[in-house]
């Protein structure tokens, strides 16, 4: 069992997500995508928490400034897709995708998603059904192509789309709000989304992040939409 708790960084102009994991049967935990560090150690502390490892997903600052930091405090090591290895600062661990990561009993596959950065991986934990998708896809909209083309960002997502639909997936943002909106003018008066982004309001008011939604979920009201080629 993979325990997930979302922590809100750069809140209010970046809107980033690390994510605390822990492998509930060793207790073996880790942080992804560390954007800052004082709010994951906020969490960590709040949990008693000690993580051993650090994912990053890609090398862009809002996802590995916290690294350095927590690195030191836990003396955690940085695990990176080996093609970031040369501008992930203090990289320990480089993976080739297709390996497996193990975090305690819990076992991670490296998906190359190379499209908004080259080299941005998936970590997808399959047994849990939980799947951390960095800058690659958000809550009803995705990332933009900074390095790669928009057929590298297509056949990433595809990858996505072949994943199973009860996977739940957690973001490197908090773009909800901003998604709905676009998903909406793909999707006029679908309740759907409507709802849910009613739900992630009153979430995000209360200081809490927006719950995940399933890849089911996201085919229906993102993908298959919005990547239909527009005349
Ligand atoms: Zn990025
Ligand atoms: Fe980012």
């Amino acid at each position: 069992m993979l325990q997930v708790y979302p922590v809100l960084c750069r809140a209010g102009y970046m809107d980033n997500y690390a994510y605390i994991i822990v492998d509930e049967t060793t207790k073996t935990a880790a942080v992804i995508d560390p954007s800052e560090a004082a709010p994951v150690i906020d969490k960590c502390t709040e949990q008693n928490i000690t993580p051993q490892f650090i994912l990053n997903t890609h090398h862009h600052f809002d996802h590995v400034d916290g690294n350095l930091e927590l690195k030191e405090k836990y003396a955690a090591r940085i695990v990176c897709n080996v093609a970031d290895a040369g501008r992930i600062i203090g990289a320990d661990i480089c993976l080739t995708p297709g390996e497996i990561f193990n975090l305690g009993r819990a076992r991670a596959e490296i998906i190359d998603v190379s499209a908004h950065t080259i080299g941005h991986i998936l970590y997808y934990f399959k047994n849990d059904k939980i799947l951390f998708t960095g800058d690659t896809l958000f809550n009803l909209c995705v990332g933009g192509i900074f390095e790669g083309t928009p057929e590298q960002m297509f056949a990433a997502l595809n990858k996505i789309k072949a994943l199973p639909d009860d996977v739940l997936f957690y973001p490197g943002h908090e773009y909800t709000s901003g998604g709905a909106m676009f998903a909406f003018q793909y999707n006029h008066g679908n309740d759907d989304i409507k709802n849910y982004l009613d739900r992630a309001r009153r979430r995000l008011a209360e200081g809490l992040p927006v719950a995940p939604v399933t890849l089911g979920w996201a085919k229906k009201n993102v993908a298959t939409r919005i990547l239909k080629p527009q005349r």
